[in-house]
């Protein structure tokens, strides 16, 4: 039996065989073929053609939009033009997996010239000439395996068109060797429930059909484990399957300290199903979604129906809309087109806004005009506006004043960057709250890109040096007055929301699926349990300790209540 060590994503625990994802094969030479032309051609029909069947029934068995992916997919494999642009170089003499590696390739760059939807579409060619080798070569499709039973999947990360497909009966849980808590494939174990151990560096060591258990709750792999450990771990798995099925209540502390467990939304059509599982509002709605696919910014009109369709679905709660966070991860050409070494630390959030101020400006008279539609209609949310990445009190200044100006009774910023954790009370003497967007904060705090996998380790919120900045941001939020929410990944963490609550957050926003762990945990310590949680992962040296104290602080007291 052995620990391989990760971070876990939600409180699950699984257990299965592994199954690897294929590593991307190395591009083929181009050396002449020793084949006739005629046996290449046969080759490659057989393969484009074996490839569309697979990626056709995939489709059918998946349903919904993933089909509809695939079976496009699987038409793109068999386009006449393609064929045609093989055969060329076929004719030249050259192997069937160059002359496929290579058509595709051209053909990649076509449609990437062409931006837009079509652009788009480039990166799924690349999938379906990856397959059509990996068939030429004899090797296993490169992707999700499928290995006729249920099983753990082990990989390095997942592409977003991977996960997008997963099909949850077969993929008992996720283990990735690179990745953080912040990482695309974090973020979608969380919101599919899928339970995840990020970033565990040793699991390329696993083989395929390996027995293991996967307990995200502890961060941990188990490899051959005893029948003692698996029983054990099928127990919790059932105690939690019943867990989840509890009552829905108000976000509070065992003590009656109530803390709001808000929603975090990308779209307004994730609201039903976070209403469903008890978000009490919506802590933070990114309205990135509007623009990401558009190459110019969305019309005030066509804005005000999607803030107004969100409203109308939180009547009279709280709905925390964040203005356009563009920059850096989210990259818009229409307001970052300048290149920048370091994209985090330029043009990005507030600062490009206010570079395009018009820009803002749109985005806050569509904010007041959905607002004034919602009240007329008896729907009307409790709106209030936030920036992202404000750094100084100036920004501060500057935006809350627009807002107010716009009519935004509440108006807010993001405290992302350590200079604003820092002078808190300053920024809270004129903003009417602070919301700490945990991921951002530990990238900035950290110094380490949260989007690269090789410095995946630093950007762990439970780093001490974060949590100060936030006990900074908790203080100034009593010493003010003033509300301080957390919107990062850290509040969907079970045990890190019990120390949010301890530095002095008042509310938690988070994937809607994270909710019922952190109700379950809010639920399972006081606030004097918070504030000693709290202390004890304070007074840690780095992250994996500080989490190490916490659990021990919060299972001594636990043992106190035996
Ligand atoms: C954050 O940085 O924690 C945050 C909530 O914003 P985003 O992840 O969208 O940058
Ligand atoms: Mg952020």
């Amino acid at each position: 039996m052995a620990e391989l060590r990760g971070v876990g994503i939600g409180l699950g625990v699984a257990q299965g065989p592994v199954a690897r994802m294929a590593e991307p094969s190395p591009p083929p030479s181009d050396a002449p073929s020793t084949q006739t032309l005629d046996e290449e051609k046969t080759r490659v029909s057989e393969a484009v053609a074996a490839v569309a069947r697979e990626l056709e029934e995939r489709g059918a068995h998946a349903g919904g939009a993933a089909r509809d992916v695939l079976e496009a997919q699987a038409m793109m494999a068999e386009d006449p033009s393609l064929e045609a642009e093989i055969d060329t170089r076929l004719a030249q003499g050259k192997t069937s997996e160059w002359a496929v590696h290579d058509a595709f390739a051209s053909f990649r760059d076509t449609l990437t010239a062409m931006g837009g939807y079509l652009g788009e579409r480039a990166a799924d060619l690349d999938d379906v000439a990856a397959r059509v080798i990996a068939r030429l070569r004899g090797v296993p499709a490169p992707g999700v395996p499928d290995p006729g039973y249920p099983f753990i999947l082990v990989a390095k990360d997942l592409a977003p068109a991977d996960t997008a497909l997963l099909d949850l009966d077969k993929v008992l849980a996720l283990v990735t060797t690179e990745g953080g808590p912040t990482s695309h494939t974090a973020i979608l174990a969380r919101e599919k429930s899928i339970v995840a151990v990020v970033g565990v560096a040793s699991a390329k060591d696993l083989a395929d059909g390996e027995m293991v258990i996967v307990d995200a709750a502890g961060g941990l792999v188990t490899t051959s484990p005893t029948v003692d450990e698996l029983e054990r771990a099928q127990h919790r798995a059932d105690a939690r399957a019943s867990a989840a099925h509890a009552p829905i209540t108000p976000g509070a502390l065992a003590d009656g300290t109530l803390v709001p467990l808000l929603a975090n939304l990308g779209s307004p059509d994730g609201a039903a199903e976070a209403v469903a599982l008890g978000a009490e509002g919506v802590g933070l709605f990114r309205t990135e979604f509007l623009f990401l696919s558009q190459s110019t910014a969305p019309t005030i009109e066509q804005q005000r129906v999607s803030y107004e369709k969100l409203l109308s679905a939180f009547p009279g709660k709280k709905v925390v809309v964040r203005v356009l966070d563009a920059g850096a991860d989210k990259p818009l050409p229409f307001l970052n087109d300048a290149h920048e070494e370091n994209p985090a630390l330029g043009l990005r959030g507030l600062r490009a806004l206010r570079a395009s101020e018009d820009i803002l400006r749109e985005q806050l008279t569509a904010l007041a005009e959905a607002d004034a539609a919602t009240r007329a209609a008896g729907t009307a949310a409790d709106l209030w506006v936030m920036a992202p990445m404000v750094s100084t009190v100036e920004e501060t200044h500057y935006f809350v004043d627009l807002a107010r100006s716009y009519g935004v009774k509440t108006a807010g910023v993001m405290v992302e960057v350590p200079s604003s954790a820092l002078l808190a009370d300053r920024v809270l003497a004129h903003a009417d709250f602070a919301s700490i967007g945990t991921n951002d904060l530990t990238q900035y705090t950290l110094a380490a890109d949260r989007l690269l996998g090789s410095v995946a380790s630093f950007q762990d919120p439970w780093h001490p040096a974060v949590l100060r900045l936030i006990r900074e941001v908790g203080a100034a939020g009593r010493s003010t007055g003033k509300p301080v929410g957390i919107c990062g990944e850290a509040a969907a963490d079970p045990l890190l929301a019990v120390v949010l609550v301890g530095l002095g957050a008042t509310t938690l926003s988070m994937a809607p699926t994270a909710l019922a762990d952190v109700r379950a945990s809010l639920l399972a310590h006081t606030l004097d349990d918070a504030h000693r949680i709290a202390d004890a992962a304070l007074a840690a040296d780095d992250a994996a300790s500080a989490r190490d104290a916490a659990r021990a602080a919060a299972s001594t007291q636990k043992e106190a209540v035996k």
